[in-house]
């Protein structure tokens, strides 16, 4: 299709001046005319990657109140940093968070580089988090595309063509916005977010009271909500495995830290088996003598494939469990306060 042309100076313009009226308040985000602090905003932007912000604000003050600055993460011990980001998914996330700071601390001085290029030498960071943090740590230009921007431009520019097929093109228009002088890039990539998050929503969007209606192709053509087109997905996959609760002498039960590499890695959580395509191929771990299933199931959604378990439970002596492992016995009474991901919490709170 024929891209209509947009007034690039009168969108950022018009853009602005609604940030300046309308920006959220964020716990991460420096107040109007103060610098950034470029440990709290990389910290965001890592916790917000496939995270939404309220989700990601109760985690952000708790590192921050813990670990305020990126020293401080650096030294923090591998298993309190796993156990903090319990909950929050993807956890490789958290290990690259932790090897990071480790590198900014011990061979930066505690100073994060201030260009896309630098930045994404560091453990965790690609090309979109540099740009991110480039533009609102430091104030450099860079073309910062999330999905919120996305969708803003496929209806600015009434891009029909569906997604992910059509995200370059998405992404060469966001760079044509935002090229040439912007005094304030940093706020001009966050106020693009804001519009995506409070107004130019996936459904429904506010239209008519968007600051940049008049700029809007996917407006005058009365398309907006069906802006951007999705191909249709395929259909997730589902495994299936066991979940334990076993019970040791003097009431303790079994947990394991996953192996570093790995989904859920280096996590804590309840046993698990491994987990396999179809129902009836899983199999109990190999130490497990006279397990009983229980009531207990668990599904679970993760980005490529949907989880079930069943829960089984089992007496055992703590000579029986194998040595070298990850697991380790917990008290009864502080198992359901030990930070776990979230498809754990699902299988304690029915396990207590
Ligand atoms: Fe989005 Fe509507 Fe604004 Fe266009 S006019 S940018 S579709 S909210």
């Amino acid at each position: 299709m024929t891209l209509q042309a947009v007034n690039v100076e009168g969108f950022r313009g018009d853009l602005l001046a609604w940030y300046d009226r309308h920006r959220r308040v964020l716990p991460w985000r420096a107040l109007a005319g103060v610098t950034a602090d470029p440990y709290r905003v990389w910290l965001s932007e890592i916790m917000l990657q496939q995270t939404t912000v309220q989700a990601v604000i109760p985690y952000f003050l708790k590192f921050t109140d813990r670990w305020p600055d990126v020293h401080a993460l650096a030294r923090a011990p591998s298993g309190d940093v796993m156990e903090y980001w319990a909950g929050l998914g993807y956890y490789a996330r958290a290990r690259n968070l932790h090897k990071c700071a480790q590198v900014v601390s011990a061979e930066y001085d505690g100073v994060f580089p201030d260009t896309e290029e630098g930045l994404q030498q560091l453990p965790g960071i690609g090309p979109y988090t540099a740009a991110a943090i480039a533009a609102i740590a430091f104030n450099r230009p860079a073309n910062v595309v999330d999905g919120n921007v996305e969708r803003v431009m496929a209806r600015i520019h009434a891009v029909t063509e569906t997604v992910p097929g059509a995200k370059p093109q998405l992404k060469k228009l966001a760079a044509m916005m935002a090229d040439g002088e912007c005094a304030r890039p940093g706020d001009y990539a966050q106020a693009l977010m804001d519009l995506g998050a409070t107004v130019c929503t996936p459904s429904s969007p506010k239209c008519m009271i968007c600051p940049v209606m008049t700029h809007c192709a996917a407006k005058a053509a009365g398309i907006a909500a069906s802006l951007p087109a999705r191909a249709a997905k395929a259909q997730k996959p589902r495994r299936h495995g066991y979940i334990y609760w076993i019970e040791g002498r003097e009431g303790r039960i079994l947990f394991e830290r996953r192996p570093e590499k790995g989904l859920l890695g280096g996590t804590v959580g309840l046993p698990t088996s491994a987990w396999v395509d179809r129902a009836i191929e899983k199999t109990h771990l190999d130490f497990i003598i006279k397990g009983k299933e229980s009531r207990v199931a668990v599904r679970h959604v993760f980005t490529h494939f949907d989880l079930e378990l069943a829960g089984v439970t089992a007496d055992m002596g703590e000579a029986d469990i194998p040595e070298g492992r990850g697991y380790f016995w917990v008290d009864r009474e502080k198992a359901g306060m030990l930070g776990v991901p979230t498809v754990f919490r699902k299988a304690l709170k029915q396990f207590i």
